[in-house]
């Protein structure tokens, strides 16, 4: 065992050196110096005592390999490394005594022939002491008079002292208390199932760790000496089996640094890639369209408009593709950022498209756009999967031709059959609906089109930087002025009817309402529509009988669809009944109220979603969270709703709430989940991380360079497949 070699011998009068550290058996198989990609192929019935149904048991936790083992971390550590003599001890405190057994009998009553619990009594050179544990009954025969042990446990007075111990071990040689994994040390406790015991598990992972040999670190050693960090094996056994909470502390860095390094030098050699392969088109616009545009508003700018529009523009000017991806919290007024951009590219005498997740709301863009560009020369079309023939061909002629300046549409326009006469630009509206890779689509030949993707789901800036790491990123981190915080209310089922007369009052004021119907599949199924048709019928029939009530839901035909909006937008519809078709980006400002029924079922930031269609208007909004919340983490998202307004904040209690694991292995990242890291937590890790990869690979953007290679192997390993092109010159 390497990493004890440098612990300090325990000062104990009986304590030397022993010349033999060999505590477990000898492995079958050791190889001297391995990579962990090199362990995974080592399966871990290599591994002495691993038989058929503790490999299964193994299996069940995702562990089938030595390297699978190896990094199993430990959820925690108890720290039994407090080794006391027994004439020091304290009443109340918790300690670790090494000593021999002078007698032992049973205590309890036996249960179906097993004694649950032992008295021991022992003696360390220093005094006596009387430990009992529990639950060790098996240990009986094994515990004959001068065997050495070693017992964890709390010092109690009862008749003198005593020690209750929640541990005892039996080992061969008191000089090796520290290198026994179960005690005398912070012991670490891993995340077990039914199958297996924390104990084995233990074992397992000391063998495991013996098994690997040296674990050579693919981190160049530079990189190492710069952020201040041991080397991976040293890391490896002191996060299993740390000397003190220090080493604990800087082996947990270097394992959360390496992941985010491995992700970052993958993110910073695709961007390296794409500039080096990609030429992108420079728009020099001259401001004969924006400029109009811009002036015709009926409202000012923010700041944080004029900056990022800024931003776009001369992203766009610059020869390199631009990649940028523009955040904004719902209602902070991206779609004129859009607009500017796709005017910028006209100018240059491109083409510019804008993608939008639903059909719904790439009508809406097609409506807006429309109207604010009505007085200028541009030419904008709308393109829809669900649009009648004549209609598509002659969109789609339009779009071939160049005639068509601005295409809106849906994923429609990702499909076959869109042919360009010259995309110089694409804008994604609401990025969260779509998966990253769908941005390479628009890949043709020719200068690759500059991209803008857009997304209103606050994603914390630690988040982008890694999900989207080889994007610029703009902030519109500001509101439009006069934008009302909305009351938001928790309501229970007895109380719904209450929640239905404050959204009456609103209507008689002269405003509209949405509400939300209970569903969470986005494919709304046939069952779901059935619900939202019942919730429509109780509205209509029950509760506003004297309102005009709509229903809106994603399986309607779109001619349906675009008269319901243009009724809702027209006031004839006062109280909107629609599925979460309305989640994103839909604008009607009179609307002053939505109602979300069933609203346990939604997540944080669709909540958040849906409440921002109302925080637009002149009126001061109001949201009710209609529903049940049964588990804690519902309760918090409603909490957090009531408490909150800012999207980002929100999005930070969110990822607290759901942690972080699950985010990377949403399929839409095409990142590999976090094992050790936590994004809220290593921020700091995280910037570092990627400073260093990023200049790594400034300096080796293939990695080919020889002392690279272990490092472009693990890459490679972590990365998997789809970015194996990144390496090839
Ligand atoms: P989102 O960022 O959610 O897509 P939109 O672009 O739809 O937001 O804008 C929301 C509303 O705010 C729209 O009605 C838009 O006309 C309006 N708006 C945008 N910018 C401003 C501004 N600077 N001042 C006032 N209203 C604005
Ligand atoms: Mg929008």
């Amino acid at each position: 065992m390497d990493h004890t070699s440098a612990r300090e011998p325990m000062a104990w009068p009986f304590y030397k050196e022993s010349a033999s550290r060999e505590q477990s058996a000898p492995a079958r198989h050791v190889p001297r110096r391995t990579t962990l990609p090199g362990v995974r192929s080592v399966p871990v019935t290599e591994l002495p005592g691993v038989g058929p149904r503790i490999a299964a048991a193994l299996k069940d936790l995702g562990i089938i390999s030595v390297a699978d083992l190896v990094s199993h971390y430990p959820s925690r550590h108890e720290d039994l490394s407090n080794v006391k003599r027994i004439s020091d001890l304290r009443v109340g405190e918790r300690v670790t005594v090494v000593g021999r057994v002078v007698s032992v009998k049973k205590v309890g009553r036996p249960v179906r022939g097993r004694t649950p619990g032992l008295s021991v009594q022992l003696y360390d050179g220093t005094g006596y002491m009387p430990v009992t544990v529990w639950g060790r009954g098996w240990l009986l025969n094994q515990l004959i008079p001068d065997t050495w042990v070693v017992v964890s446990g709390e010092v109690q007075s009862r008749y003198g002292l005593q020690l209750a111990a929640r541990n005892l071990e039996v080992i061969d040689d008191p000089a090796t208390v520290g290198d026994n994994a179960h005690a005398g040390r912070f012991v670490p406790v891993y995340p077990v199932n039914k199958g297996i015991n924390a104990r084995r598990m233990r074992t397992l992972v000391h063998r495991a760790l013996e098994v690997s040999g040296r674990i050579l670190d693919p981190l160049p050693a530079n990189v190492l000496a710069s952020y201040g960090l041991p080397n991976l094996h040293d890391a490896i056994h002191e996060v299993h089996f740390p000397d003190d909470r220090e080493r604990l502390r800087a082996a947990t860095r270097r394992l959360v640094f390496h992941e985010l390094f491995l992700i970052q030098t993958g993110l910073a050699a695709r961007k390296a890639r794409l500039e080096k392969t990609e030429y992108g088109r420079s728009h020099k616009g001259d401001g004969r369209l924006l400029n109009p545009f811009l002036n015709g508003l009926p409202f000012g700018l923010t700041g944080a408009q004029e900056r990022v529009i800024g931003e776009v523009l001369e992203g766009m000017r610059s020869e390199k593709p631009m990649r940028r991806l523009l955040q904004g919290d719902v209602g902070s007024g991206k779609t004129v950022v859009a607009v500017a951009a796709l005017l910028s590219a006209v100018e240059a005498g491109g083409q510019g498209a804008i993608m939008a997740p639903t059909e719904v709301l790439a009508e809406q863009h097609f409506i807006s756009i429309s109207a604010a560009l009505k007085d200028l020369p541009v030419n904008v079309v709308l393109i829809t999967g669900s649009q009648n023939l004549t209609e598509r061909r002659e969109a789609l002629e339009a779009v071939k031709s160049g005639e068509a300046q601005i295409v809106v549409g849906t994923h429609a326009l990702i499909q076959k059959g869109v042919e360009f006469r010259d995309l110089s630009l694409v804008v994604v509206d609401e990025q969260h609906r779509f998966g990253v890779g769908q941005r390479a689509i628009f890949k043709e030949k020719g200068a690759t089109p500059d991209t803008l993707v857009m997304t209103a789901t606050p994603i914390p800036r630690t988040l982008s930087l890694t999900l989207y790491g080889d994007l610029e990123v703009s902030l519109l981190d500001e509101l439009p002025p006069g934008r009302k915080p909305v009351e938001t209310r928790m309501v229970e089922l007895p109380e719904r009817d209450e929640a239905y007369e404050a959204v009456r009052a609103k209507l008689e004021a002269g405003r509209q309402a949405y509400v939300i119907c209970p569903l969470v599949e986005e494919s709304e199924a046939l069952e779901d529509v059935r619900a939202a048709e019942e919730l429509y019928e109780e509205l209509s029939g029950v509760i506003f009988p004297e309102r005009r009530v709509g229903l809106l839901h994603g399986r309607m035909k779109t001619a349906e669809k675009r008269e319901v909006m243009a009724a809702f937008r027209a006031r004839k519809i006062e109280v909107l009944v629609a599925t979460v078709v309305v989640e994103v980006g839909v604008d009607v400002t009179n609307a002053s109220a939505i109602v979300v029924e069933g609203a346990e079922r939604f997540g944080l930031s669709q909540l958040h979603q849906l409440r921002g269609r109302v925080c637009r208007g002149h009126h001061p909004p109001k949201c009710f969270l209609v529903g049940d919340p049964k588990t804690e983490d519902s309760l918090k998202r409603f909490e957090a709703l009531v408490e909150h307004q800012d999207g980002f904040k929100l999005s930070e209690v969110d990822l607290a709430i759901r942690g972080e694991g699950t985010l990377f292995g949403s399929r839409q990242s095409g990142m590999p989940d976090l094992k050790v890291a936590k994004l809220l937590r290593d921020i700091d890790i995280l910037v570092e991380a990627r400073r260093a990869a990023f200049e790594l690979v400034a300096t080796d953007s293939t990695l080919k360079n020889p002392e690279h290679r272990p490092l472009r192997r693990e890459v490679r390993e972590l990365l998997g497949a789809d970015i194996e092109w990144l390496f090839k010159e």
